[in-house]
């Protein structure tokens, strides 16, 4: 193959020369000529908050210091100080007592929702709704500004293709494109337009980079990546989340080819800040400083502060590396103290550019009662999470159910949690305030005495909110007869099955993601006396659910919704709303097909030879049980009259891909049209294929539109063992279609 061209623009600088920078960039500079190296270090510090507050710190105690070190500016950044009055209390310490006056800026990770919970990262993804995402960020966002908090840590942009990894649920899922999307979208509902304004609060994308590849999906764990997948898988939803205008990114805690991402000056310096031309800051993540020194590549927290900001970190979170020792590296000369004045200069603009200098306590005047958590915020909630349901399996039309005149059990541990539901990652959110399977059911008919409950065995045994291990109950199924019995009285069982919100997140990786407890003989037992069972699953991940796949005549993937998620499962099972969504991840048959993704390369052996001597399984079948883009809906669409405007194109020409897409079922819904594209052969091996576009669209019933994508040669580009980014000419496949592995099929030359 022929390199056709290389992509400048990929790593080059965005425009953004308007008034207001260059007054932000005088405004900075004119500061830091004023400050103090010690003041300038203080910038770059970031501690948690220890205690609430609000009240007087205990005398001689750790919260104390705290205050001491923030009125003698030692302190830049908090997190986790949240409230009206907290933030208040503490940017009072600073403003009032330091040398300048120079604002804090307080983070906190709002994920999904700050009060208001929205559906986890990994469920609005599967909405393959853009408009969505940004919805939900943007009403986190509101509710986040008006708790006095100016910062979010999120979105996290890891591409994670390990179910058994317990923080894909915070992300996008396993691909790429899909993730490129989904990251500016959330950067535009954080920030707006403008960072200086009452309802946008600061983005950070996270955790830079390839945090999500940890080894077997142990959280925490060493990552081995190639610079093939860095760079065409990983970073581009930063990239993303760079040009539309982040303020800030975070570090990872692991390694890449050794070298710890918070000590990378190749990935922080050359790629991030002088590559892409971010100009905001990079925080560590918590203590990954000091664990520059747990990887073995620091002896001691000094080097791990000269490493940290040689590479590029510029604010250390909880680290106690930068304060302590930064001074002294610049005196001994062990730091060009110009990397100081840089990291100080990155802070101090995204902290005029919340216009924190013309009011540091803006925040923290709003109407924190009336803006947090109100009808419209819960309406949001509502949309966003009927979106991002995925009707995985609906034989003999058992759904939409009926309103009345059907006799509906409820069953099922999780189906009255009002916690669950809330997912990993709560923020302020009250525990037990959403809307329950159960409520949701009982909302949705029109005589509630129709619907009854019963909860079958509890299969979590412990308080797991910061227990090292769940315990599942593995001992006590009483529970299951009461199920049975009332199964063989109603006429449709709805079943609530899966992982409570707990079993998901950080640090929660397992090994087995089948249903835990007694949650399957459950399963097994209630079919075997009531055929028409409806699963809703609520998880945090993909989960292994062969037999159900196999059995059971509907299933509706849930996830963790939120607030408002059983008003919005119930709008799904009663037809109010057709559901739409798409998997943004891969579902196993098996966990040990984990890690299994759709755009994997072909290998040299990837067909079946009628030997044992290919690539597979002997006791597993290669594909996964239902795949990446795969969700059904309760109508039917029939793609017709791809159309291709060229047989070839040369590298400045765009290809026109059209098809027509038909509602041919009875009700109206949405359909999320999909363009997947492979290189037939390059200069290094090639993905089977690749989604290089999307489109939700609205059809009634009867109706057809017609659906257009344009390639051009900078969406076949990749990054090949030159290092550079280019398409190469060759031949393509694509393929347009409702998932991943079905699609009208077209071929074109690039020349
Ligand atoms: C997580 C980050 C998070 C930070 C602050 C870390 O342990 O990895 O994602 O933003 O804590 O809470």
């Amino acid at each position: 193959s022929v390199a056709l061209f290389t992509l400048v623009g990929f790593g080059g600088v965005q425009a953004q020369n308007n008034q207001k920078t260059s007054d932000i960039d005088k405004k900075v500079e004119d500061l830091l000529s004023k400050m103090t190296l010690d003041e300038k270090i203080g910038q770059l510090n970031q501690y948690t908050a220890r205690w609430e507050m609000t009240g007087p710190a205990p005398a001689g105690s750790s919260e104390q210091q705290l205050l001491d070190e923030i009125k003698s500016g030692k302190v830049g950044s908090m997190l986790n100080v949240t409230g009206a009055d907290a933030t208040m209390k503490a940017q009072k310490l600073a403003v009032e007592n330091t040398r300048l006056g120079i604002p804090l800026i307080f983070g906190y990770d709002v994920i999904h929702g700050y009060k208001t919970m929205f559906p986890i990262p990994l469920a609005t993804a599967a909405s393959w709704d853009p408009s969505a995402a940004e919805l939900s960020a943007h009403v986190a966002a509101v509710e986040t500004a008006a708790s006095g908090v100016h910062w979010t840590f999120a979105p996290m942009v890891d591409i994670s293709r390990d179910a058994r990894w317990g923080r894909v649920m915070e992300g996008a899922g396993e691909d790429t494109y899909l993730g490129e999307k989904m990251a500016a979208a959330q950067v535009r509902g954080f920030q707006g337009n403008d960072l200086n304004s009452d309802n946008t609060i600061a983005a950070c994308a996270k955790h830079f980079a390839a945090y999500g590849f940890a080894e077997a999906g142990r959280d925490y764990n060493t990552v081995d990546i190639s610079e093939y997948t860095l760079q065409n898988v990983v970073l581009p939803p930063f990239k993303a989340a760079v040009d539309a205008g982040v303020a800030t990114l975070m570090n990872s805690f692991n390694v890449i080819g050794g070298v710890p991402s918070t000590a990378n000056p190749h990935l922080l310096r050359d790629m991030l800040k002088d590559g892409w031309g971010f100009e905001g800051f990079v925080v560590s993540d918590w203590n990954s400083i000091g664990e520059i020194k747990n990887h073995g590549v620091a002896p001691d927290l000094k080097e791990a502060a000269r490493l940290a900001m040689n590479a590029g970190s510029d604010m250390d979170m909880e680290g106690y590396a930068y304060v302590p020792y930064l001074k002294e590296l610049v005196e001994e000369g062990l730091v060009d103290e110009a990397l100081i004045d840089d990291a100080a200069r990155r802070v101090l603009r995204v902290k005029f550019e919340l216009g924190l200098f013309d009011d540091p306590y803006k925040y923290s005047k709003l109407d924190e009662k009336g803006l947090v958590m109100n009808a419209e915020n819960l309406a949001a909630a509502r949309e966003v999470a009927k979106k991002s349901i995925v009707l995985l399996k609906n034989e003999a039309g058992l759904l939409p159910l009926k309103k009345e005149g059907q006799k509906i059990a409820v069953i099922g541990d999780l189906a009255d949690d009002k916690d669950s539901p809330l997912g990993s990652w709560r923020a302020q959110a009250i525990t037990g305030s959403a809307v329950s399977l159960l409520e949701g059911v009982e909302n949705a008919v029109t005589d509630k005495s129709s619907v009854v409950f019963e909860q079958g065995p509890v299969f979590v045994a412990n308080d797991p909110v910061f227990t090292q291990h769940l315990k599942y109950n593995e001992t006590d199924p009483s529970g299951i007869d009461k199920a049975v019995e009332l199964a063989k009285k109603m006429d449709v069982v709805v079943m609530a099955l899966g992982e409570n919100c707990f079993q998901t997140g950080e640090g929660r990786s397992q090994t087995d993601i089948t249903l835990k407890g007694y949650q399957q003989q459950l399963l097994e037992a209630v079919y075997a006396v009531n055929k028409n069972v409806v699963v809703v699953l609520m998880n945090g991940r993909p989960l292994v659910i062969d037999w159900m796949a196999e059995h059971v005549p509907a299933i509706v993937e849930a996830w963790h919704l939120g607030s408002e998620a059983g008003n919005a499962i119930a709008d799904v099972l009663f037809g109010d709303y057709n559901p739409s969504g798409k998997l943004p991840m891969s579902f196993p048959r098996s966990v040990g097909q984990c890690p299994i993704y759709y755009n994997h390369f072909s290998t040299g052996r990837a067909d079946d030879t009628g030997t044992v001597f290919w690539s597979h399984y002997t006791d597993e079948s290669n594909t996964p049980l239902y795949p990446f883009g795969y969700g059904l809906s309760y109508t039917t669409f029939d793609y017709s009259d791809l159309k291709l405007s060229a047989n070839e194109i040369t590298g400045d020409q765009k290809l026109k891909v059209s098809v027509s897409v038909k509602n041919i079922g009875g009700v109206e819904g949405e359909e999320v049209v999909q363009l997947y594209v492979q290189d037939l052969y390059g200069s290094i091996a090639r993905p089977v294929k690749e989604l290089k576009g999307f489109e939700k669209i609205a059809l009634k019933a009867g109706e057809s539109k017609t659906v257009e994508f344009e390639i051009s040669a900078a969406d076949l580009a990749f990054f090949g063992a030159d290092k550079t980014w280019k398409a190469e000419a060759g031949d393509f496949n694509l393929w347009v279609g409702t998932n991943s592995q079905t699609g009208l099929k077209g071929q074109f030359k690039l020349k």
